[in-house]
């Protein structure tokens, strides 16, 4: 799609939309006597207001994501981002959304809250991409579509090509959740992002960055999307205290982290599929495994009864019989798997 014709999608009040001018937009220089926020000007870290637009944090982002500042929006964890979706792009009552599912819960919430019809088409047993069924129930209100790669919770990425294939025959916003993007073996779809100008690309600093207490959600797009999104986002949105520790803990090299669990989840996936009880361990590109087991409840509640803590899907539709277990430390892993294992 061209990007003027992706503005054509944008609601008419926000294209119209006046933003809140924040005294820190009017005066950029660091230095200085402020007297124009009405702050307390006795220094403690925190008497300030952050700087709206958080360019020291997305210029260290944009350093290790290869993706420019302009690119990019910060939001308080990625259910801001997706929160803005709707609120740019979709007129509550009128427009309409479609998603996969089983798939992340906070589409259909958001959906939900905007007044925004939300249609999902059913994954396969397979978990496998599902772009003819996504795109026969589009209609001329359908604004975006929600995909995400690596799925949460199947764990599968979704081949490159079959979704490139969509957003290019797709006449709306192609919204692709990259949650769980670094534990993954193919590419992230920012590689793509300047030719494909329907498309968002979100991220997080929650799981593989291990951010997820500061909660920093990051969407990626054409620069023009991105200035909607700040103009509608609530100005102060991310706080000095968040951004100066999400500053320090990404000086921190994640790769062996990232490694270690990536080995990890091979190691627990083949020890699980030896195991009497355990019917299948699906394929994943994530951090966690989706395994369906012989009593998922029965299970759950043993794991429960040592203290550990899996998230039971088995009544999610597609899920049937399912456990979805994140892949922890070896010995955290170690004593999962001992349970299982010594299990009826
Ligand atoms: C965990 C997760 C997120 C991250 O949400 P935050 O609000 O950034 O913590 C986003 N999408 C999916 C699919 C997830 O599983």
């Amino acid at each position: 799609m061209e990007l003027n014709e992706v503005l054509r999608l944008v609601r008419k009040n926000i294209i119209s939309l006046a933003p809140y001018s924040t005294a820190r937009d009017e005066y950029k220089g660091a230095l200085g006597v402020f007297l124009d926020a009405n702050e307390n000007p006795f220094e403690n870290g925190y008497n300030r207001y952050p700087d709206p637009r958080q360019l020291e944090l997305k210029g260290i982002i944009s350093k290790f994501k290869g993706v420019a500042v302009e690119n990019m929006f910060i939001g308080n964890g990625s259910d801001e981002a997706i929160d803005l979706c709707y609120r740019v792009f979709c007129n509550p009552g009128k427009d309409n959304a479609v998603a996969i599912t089983p798939s992340y819960g906070m589409y259909r919430v958001a959906a939900d809250i905007n007044d925004v019809e939300f249609r999902e088409v059913q994954l396969d047993g397979e978990f496998s991409f599902p772009g003819k069924e996504v795109l026969d129930l589009c209609d001329e209100n359908t604004k975006l579509v929600f995909f995400c790669s690596p799925n949460n919770p199947s764990g599968n990425s979704f081949p490159m090509e079959q979704m490139l294939e969509f957003i290019s025959s797709f006449k709306g916003i192609v919204v692709v959740d990259e949650a769980y993007i670094d534990f993954a073996e193919q590419p992230s779809l920012l590689t793509v992002l300047p030719k494909y100008k329907n498309l968002i690309v979100l991220q997080t600093l929650s799981k593989a960055y291990g951010l997820a207490g500061l909660r920093l959600g990051l969407a990626f797009a054409d620069a023009e999307i991105m200035s909607i999104f700040a103009k509608v986002k609530y100005p102060y949105n991310i706080n000095i205290a968040g951004m100066e520790r999400a500053k320090e803990l990404l000086a921190r090299d994640v790769k062996s982290e990232i490694e270690l669990l990536k080995s990890e989840r091979k190691r627990v996936a083949a020890a699980l599929k030896e195991m009497k009880c355990v019917q299948r361990v699906f394929p994943s590109d994530a951090n966690f495994l989706l395994v369906r087991v012989d009593d998922a409840r029965a299970l759950y509640d043993a794991l429960i009864q040592e203290q550990v803590i899996v998230r039971d899907r088995s009544r999610l539709k597609g899920c049937e019989g399912t456990l979805r277990i994140t892949i922890g430390k070896p010995e955290e892993n170690d004593r999962m798997l001992a349970i299982v294992k010594d299990w009826k």
